[in-house]
């Protein structure tokens, strides 16, 4: 059984994980393999990863040390196990496997902005990813614009992104909606910025087209038309 424990920054405006215990049950027999293989599962709960089998059950997928607790003939746990098709025979799995190490990988996600789009509106752009980061963060963009010849830096935008507490994070999904500077092609560089650290998370890239020309101005005169102005298209 694992219990983690989560302190509110009010000035950051972000949780942050301070401490973990693992309690081991005294009425309950291991091996020395059993234990380590428990411990494993239950640091796996402190990562934020739930268990992956269902009550009396031995699941079939997936390959995960997050699946139950399997007994020898003594009655001693002495790993977990899975049961995958076609047999369906128990196997007993020892230490994190690499679906556990992806998953708690794309939970903290290192900050990364997961499935990020750029999906033109008009002469606006609406950037949407899915929050995966964990820590106090900011997310910043930076928008590119090819001038013919080659890619100019127009302007990077901070989009602020505290985070919740563990359980709400995973998908959540920002948007930001960016004005555009005209028809053309762009590219926006996002990426977190963890202000305790001073660090950037990693950067995920999408192009863009815009292609329907910004409106200038509301009124243009016209000399069909001394008496006043008209709208453009
Ligand atoms: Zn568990």
């Amino acid at each position: 059984m694992a219990f983690d424990t989560w302190v509110w920054d009010s000035v950051r405006q972000a949780y942050y994980w301070t401490k973990a215990t693992v309690y081991v049950a005294t009425g309950v027999h291991f091996t020395t393999a059993g234990l380590k293989a428990d411990l494993c599962h239950e640091i796996g709960h402190l990562y934020g990863i739930d268990d992956q089998y269902t009550v009396g059950g031995c699941a079939s997928s997936p390959n995960s040390i997050m699946q139950g607790a399997h007994l020898d003939g003594q009655g001693r746990v002495d790993c977990q196990t899975y049961c995958p098709p076609p047999n369906y025979t128990p196997i007993c799995i020892y230490a994190p496997t690499s679906w556990d190490t992806g998953r708690v990988n794309t939970y903290w996600g290192q900050g990364e902005a997961k499935n990020l789009s750029a999906v033109p509106n008009g002469s606006q752009v609406i950037i949407t990813w899915d929050d995966y980061s964990w820590a106090e963060n900011a997310y910043q963009l930076y928008f590119y614009k090819w001038n013919g010849s080659s890619w100019q830096y127009l302007t990077m935008v901070a989009v602020s992104s505290n985070t919740g507490s563990h359980d709400t994070v995973i998908n959540r999904t920002i948007s930001y909606v960016w004005t555009g500077s005209g028809p053309g092609n762009y590219y926006v560089v996002v990426k977190p910025y963890f202000i305790k650290y001073g660090q950037y998370g990693t950067s995920q890239v999408k192009t863009f087209t815009l292609s329907q020309k910004q409106r200038w101005g509301w009124g243009v005169r016209d000399c069909r038309d001394p008496s006043g102005f008209f709208d453009f298209p």
